[in-house]
């Protein structure tokens, strides 16, 4: 068992995902405590659960299992929220990926526990870390490397992290490959998580949608404007497969 998984609320089930109902400030307690108790070598995983995942979950096995298996699954996206409230269930609000990540680096910085940013472009870690830097200038940096290694390469690639001291991973791997790395790969460091996109709206490739946009829980349709093509099958049809899963209170047959 991963430090500090004991004390977690019992998650919520959310067509057989996991998600725990915590604010952001508990999520980050709860990875301040496991990281300060942390002493087995396996890490504490975050995983951050949106409507696409939701679903993603009932068609790719591996990926509900990295899921399942992560000791504190967050609500990133307002999807969750309005399933959870069909459902009958409680979540108190969203706890994003970015945001989780964000915060920790305060932690992190006055605790001198060393961080590594993993994935995105190349270029693209090296910058955000250089944006992170100047956030926080007691921040360690113990590495970054982009996320454009060949499959197969997983290990080698988290045993350079293993080596560089980090305590804390950050994962910027497109879904199911984050989930899968951290699950899977992330040894030896006592926090790991996904943040997806992240580095790019820390270096200002991408920009995020703003706070307004953010709290009326229209993130997604500004993602979506921005990448209409990319984004298509996902806000698309799968929002069509979401809103369906919504309406029924369940995965459809
Ligand atoms: N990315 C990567 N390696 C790849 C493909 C993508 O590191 O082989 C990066 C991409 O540059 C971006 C991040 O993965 O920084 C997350 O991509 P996306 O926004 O598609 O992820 P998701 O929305 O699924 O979290």
């Amino acid at each position: 068992m991963a430090a500090g998984e004991g004390a977690m609320t019992a998650p919520l089930d959310l067509l057989g995902v996991p998600v725990h109902p915590v604010t952001l400030a508990d999520a980050v307690d709860a990875v301040v405590r496991a990281v300060e108790d942390w002493s087995d070598g396996e890490p504490f995983r975050h995983v951050a659960v949106n409507a696409n995942k939701l679903l993603a979950c009932r068609a790719d096995d591996q990926l509900a299992r990295a899921v399942a298996e992560a000791d504190l699954a967050t609500a990133d996206g307002v999807g969750a929220l309005l399933m959870a409230r069909r459902l009958g269930l409680r979540l108190p609000e969203r706890v994003t990926g970015i945001d989780l990540f964000l915060e920790l680096l305060g932690p992190a910085a006055a605790r001198g526990w060393p961080i590594y940013l993993l994935g995105a472009a190349p270029g693209v870690a090296d910058a955000a870390a250089t944006a992170l830097q100047a956030r926080h200038p007691d921040l360690v940096i113990a590495g970054a490397r982009d996320g454009y290694f060949p499959a197969g390469s997983e290990d080698a690639v988290a045993q350079a992290v293993a080596d560089s001291g980090a305590r804390l991973l950050f994962v910027a791997l497109p879904t199911p490959r984050k989930e899968l790395f951290v699950q899977r790969h992330a040894h030896g460091v006592a926090f790991a998580m996904g943040v997806g996109g992240a580095f790019d709206v820390l270096c200002g490739r991408i920009p995020r949608a703003p706070r307004a946009v953010q709290q009326v829980g229209m993130e997604w349709a500004w993602r979506w404007a921005r990448e209409p093509r990319r984004l298509a099958g996902r806000y698309g049809l799968g929002g069509v497969a979401f809103l369906r899963a919504l309406v029924l209170g369940r995965e459809a047959a």
